[in-house]
């Protein structure tokens, strides 16, 4: 039996992978890889390693996690090292526990290895820190998409705070999202920014407020996140990426 390598691919950036996983990459026999991982990446396997690709082009979903988990887990009992390579870090929105905990139940040894996070790194590569002294002292990561058959988990209440909120797969709730904002009380001008395709070559950073950003930003191509707060205005000064 062999060893899972649960991995973050970094946010676009084929640069921003860290050294420990490319290292597994390149001794890999099968890589697992997402939609959302740089395929770029692949380029740097051994000759003979497998690919498995378990996202589909046309939607935010992947394969049923339940059968990714499986695929994992039989790449396990038929390879010495198997690296599951996931978009940014493997446990903000990446499903990496759960694949963890399936692996532990069925005896599969395994590692985490971290990845820089979109939630950091792209807002960054516009030019906007997370936090920033004077400005804010806090920031908060939020998932934009929620099953719509349970009932809503985001207490749109606790959203009454100066923290940075960064919503991830939130593009297509754009608008909801925004009127929520506005409906527990902030000021229609509040500053929000919308990254899509976070340090690639095709980035692009559109500002606006809570209520003309829908408007301005609602066709950008996914991946795309939400950035609400004042950190926002930075942008202006720190944009450096982008051409
Ligand atoms: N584990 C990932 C997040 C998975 S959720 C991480 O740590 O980055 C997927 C969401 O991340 C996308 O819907 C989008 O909101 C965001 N995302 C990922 N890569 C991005 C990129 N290059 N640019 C903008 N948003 C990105």
């Amino acid at each position: 039996m062999g060893t899972v390598y649960l991995t973050g691919a970094g946010p676009g950036d084929i640069d921003l992978l860290t050294v420990k996983a490319l290292r597994v990459v390149q001794q890999a026999d099968v890589i697992i890889y997402d939609r959302l991982a740089n395929p770029d990446i692949l380029a740097e396997a051994k000759d003979g390693c497998e690919f498995v690709y378990v996202g589909k082009e046309d939607s935010h979903h992947t394969l049923p996690q339940e059968e990714i988990n499986e695929v994992i887990y039989q790449a396990a009992l038929k390879h010495d090292n198997v690296v599951r390579l996931k978009g940014g870090d493997p446990m903000v929105f990446g499903r990496g526990g759960e694949e963890g905990l399936y692996l532990r139940e069925r005896n599969i040894k395994f590692e985490f290895i971290p990845g820089i996070t979109s939630a950091i790194a792209v807002p960054e590569y516009a030019g906007i820190p997370v936090t920033h002294r004077g400005v804010t002292v806090s920031f908060r990561v939020v998932t934009g998409h929620e099953s719509r058959k349970t009932h809503s988990q985001i207490h749109w209440e606790n959203f009454k705070t100066d923290d940075t909120i960064v919503f991830l797969m939130g593009l297509h709730n754009l608008n909801k999202i925004t009127k929520k904002l506005m409906e527990i009380g902030k000021a229609k001008d509040h500053p929000v920014a919308v990254i899509s395709r976070g340090t690639r070559p095709d980035e692009k950073t559109v500002i606006g407020t809570l209520e003309d950003i829908y408007e301005k930003a609602k066709d950008l191509p996914t991946p795309a996140l939400i950035v609400v707060g004042e950190v926002v205005k930075l942008h202006h000064q720190l944009s450096w990426f982008e051409k």
